[in-house]
């Protein structure tokens, strides 16, 4: 286990700010979509993408935003924001905890009203994080290729209202999954979700694993690819 080492704060999507200058975010896109996954899939959600993330996982499906994204004002990004209807707002990367700035998106979001969600890749300490957002944390499994990112220390900052997520890729993958479960008794912590890893693993296998052995946990498919495929901005 290791926390994210210092880096270069582009490879971070980081701002070197000082507490003087406002807050700014780099932005990869802000779009609405129909959530496709955790506790609120299928309801109307405002994506926020933050640009960055220092990790490198074999399936990862946003590339895109290691790298392309706009600087924008904590305002303006509000304002985007505000432009779609929706009550329901989910940031997201890339790794948002990447960047200075995203609790204190977060926590504006939570003070305007919205019901906030947090996609985070469990590499960075969540505990900054306003208790309001459902912080939805990853353990990156060894089929992810980084395993030994995993903040362990995140499992004790986790509330109900929060939930745990392994992306599956393979049988090892589900067995290392079942061991954590007990190892730190995370379904006693919060929500725990098993995702297949899309065209990895195929969904009904994962399923049948889960029931044969009882796990106490929501099994998922990401609803939105099923949907659309693997376009960008739903
Ligand atoms: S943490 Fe998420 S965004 Fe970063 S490489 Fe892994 S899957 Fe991609």
């Amino acid at each position: 286990m290791t926390a994210v080492s210092s880096r270069p704060a582009e490879r971070l999507g980081r701002e070197e700010v000082s507490a003087a200058k406002p807050v700014r975010l780099r932005i990869n896109e802000i779009f609405l979509s129909l959530q496709g996954e955790s506790r609120t899939s299928g309801i109307p959600t405002i994506f926020v993408r933050l640009t960055g993330c220092p990790l490198r996982c074999h399936y990862c499906d946003t590339e895109y935003a290691f790298h392309e994204g706009e600087w924008q004002t904590l305002p303006a990004v509000i304002a985007s924001i505000r432009q779609h209807g929706a009550k329901h707002v989910c940031v997201t990367g890339g790794e948002p905890l990447a960047q200075r700035g995203c609790a204190e998106l977060l926590k504006q979001l939570c003070d305007l009203g919205y019901r906030v969600s947090l996609e985070t890749s469990g590499a960075i300490d969540i505990s900054p994080v306003d208790i309001r957002v459902s912080r939805v944390m990853d353990l990156k499994t060894p089929g992810s290729g980084e395993m030994d990112r995993n903040l362990l220390t995140n499992l004790d900052c986790l509330t109900e209202n929060d939930q745990v997520k392994f992306v599956i890729t393979d049988r090892t993958d589900y067995e290392w999954a079942r061991s954590m479960l007990s190892e730190h008794r995370i379904p006693e912590r919060c929500e725990v979700l098993f995702s297949p890893s899309h065209e990895q693993l195929m969904p009904r296998e994962l399923a049948e694993w889960v029931l044969a052995d009882q796990l106490p946990v929501r099994f998922q498919i990401q609803l939105h690819k099923y949907l659309w495929g693997n376009r960008r901005g739903v």
